[in-house]
């Protein structure tokens, strides 16, 4: 399975929206849609839905705030009512007032509601659509001459639609066409209103309409583009982490057998002593070598051999099972446990466990000296760490123990005398 990271976007969405994937076939739809440009107002749906979530939370704060500073402006317009249209000002006070004022604020509210807030640019256009409804309103039942050029409030809702709050694309041109189409109605029921004006005051809106939306497209495409470029960014911010954990581990690790490998020992080794002479408990090390391995590699095979390996790492694997203990592939057929703060009592347990786990296998080695079985010899020393010693030490009591134990007849463990 390929990994996933997290895309860091609103907190509590389904994972599979909130997460990018390293698998190239996201990566090659992110260059896909770079590359059909001008189509960039709709991603594919997965990337779509994570675009949107993305933006989300800030859209609607920021619809909030300037739904606000908007609703103050509309009722800035309360002045100009008094003064162009006075014959309409009671109806246009209690429009404004108390039928827009509580819809629009309702409209702010909703976009909190969760269940809803995935509405925001519905929301946010219905916003718009109410304070424009309204201004067409006074036009309709004033008679007052003014009403040739009180249409321009709708010029300011389209521009706050497109170009301020920044509807997407579709919403804007659908909350655009719906203002002008219903203005274009409006104007021809105005009997106030001549054949100039109405044919000037459309066409001045209708233009307003085309441009602030080539302008909202624009701004749509630049920020869609922006976000794809991100994405890319971040996958590859997570591939190269990825890839340098997957080499990091290389590094470390034992082809053959999967165990960590003698790199990793040696630096475990350094680290633990020192952590050990901190603290001041002790550190003791087993040597582990398979008896009489050159003559089951030279009469069963190499390959064999590297089975053999494999068996024997795998039941280490699972006797040394404390997460601080360091087991690693020493080198051909040796291995190590590193066992930091254990006493010798308990460190001659553990070698004494392994030793019959691995005769427990029963591996067939007719070769061997003795039980005709694949058996191991350990070498085991502890040491407390101190200014006086070093990790070689230790290295060489339990080298000095393995060559006891091989000594003494193979299939034994042997402590090294000096153990603490
Ligand atoms: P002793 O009981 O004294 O340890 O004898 P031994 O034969 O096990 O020791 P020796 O050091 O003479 O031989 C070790 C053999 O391990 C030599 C080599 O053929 C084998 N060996 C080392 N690394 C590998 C490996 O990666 N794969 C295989 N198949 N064999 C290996
Ligand atoms: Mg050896
Ligand atoms: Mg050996």
């Amino acid at each position: 399975m390929e990994p996933l990271i997290s895309a860091g976007v609103l907190m509590g969405e389904p994972k599979e929206v909130n997460e990018i994937s390293l698998d190239s076939e996201f990566e090659d739809q992110i260059y896909k849609c770079l590359d059909q440009g001008i189509k960039l107002h709709a991603f594919p749906n997965r990337l779509e839905k994570m675009y949107l979530r993305h933006y989300r939370k800030s859209r609607i704060k920021r619809f909030a705030w300037l739904g606000v500073i908007g609703l103050i402006f509309y009722n800035l317009f309360l002045m100009s009512d008094k003064a162009m249209l006075p014959d309409i000002f009671i109806e246009a006070s209690i429009t404004r007032v108390f039928i827009v004022t509580p819809l629009i604020l309702l409209s702010i509210a909703g976009l909190f509601i969760k269940k809803i807030a995935r509405f925001v640019d519905l929301i946010a256009g219905a916003i718009i659509l109410f304070a424009s409804v309204s201004i067409m309103y006074f036009l309709l039942i004033s008679n007052s001459p003014n009403v040739n050029n009180y249409h321009t409030g709708l010029i300011i809702s389209v521009v706050v639609a497109n170009i301020v709050l920044r509807l997407r694309f579709r919403y804007a041109v659908f909350y655009t066409l719906l203002i002008f189409f219903l203005f274009v109605l409006t104007v021809h029921n105005i009997p106030l209103m001549n054949q100039e004006t109405v044919n000037n005051s459309i066409l001045v809106l209708f233009t307003v309409a085309c441009f602030t939306l080539i302008g909202n497209y624009q701004i749509e495409n630049e920020n869609r583009f922006t976000y794809l470029n991100s994405l890319l960014r971040r996958i590859n911010a997570a591939k190269l982490k990825e890839s340098n954990k997957k080499l990091k581990n290389i590094a470390i690790t034992d082809a053959l057998t999967g165990l960590t490998n003698r790199r990793h020992f040696d630096i475990s080794l350094e680290k633990e002593w020192k952590a050990c002479r901190r603290s001041q408990k002790n550190l003791s090390l087993i040597f582990i070598d398979i008896d009489f391995f050159k003559n089951y590699n030279d009469n069963y095979g190499h390959q064999k051999g590297d089975e053999c390996l494999q068996k024997v790492a795998k039941q280490l694997c699972m006797n040394v099972k404390r997460p601080r203990d360091i087991l690693a592939r020493y080198g051909g057929e040796e291995f190590v446990v590193l066992i930091p703060e254990t006493d010798t009592t308990g460190t001659m347990q553990l070698a004494e466990e392994i030793r019959g786990a691995i005769e427990e296998l029963k591996i067939p080695h007719e070769f061997s000296d003795g039980v005709n079985l694949i058996t191991i010899s350990l070498g085991v020393a502890t040491l407390l760490p101190s200014d006086e010693k070093t990790f070689l030490d230790l290295i060489q009591l339990a080298d000095i123990a393995l060559y006891e134990a091989k000594n003494q007849g193979r299939n034994i463990v042997y402590l090294h005398p000096e153990s603490c």
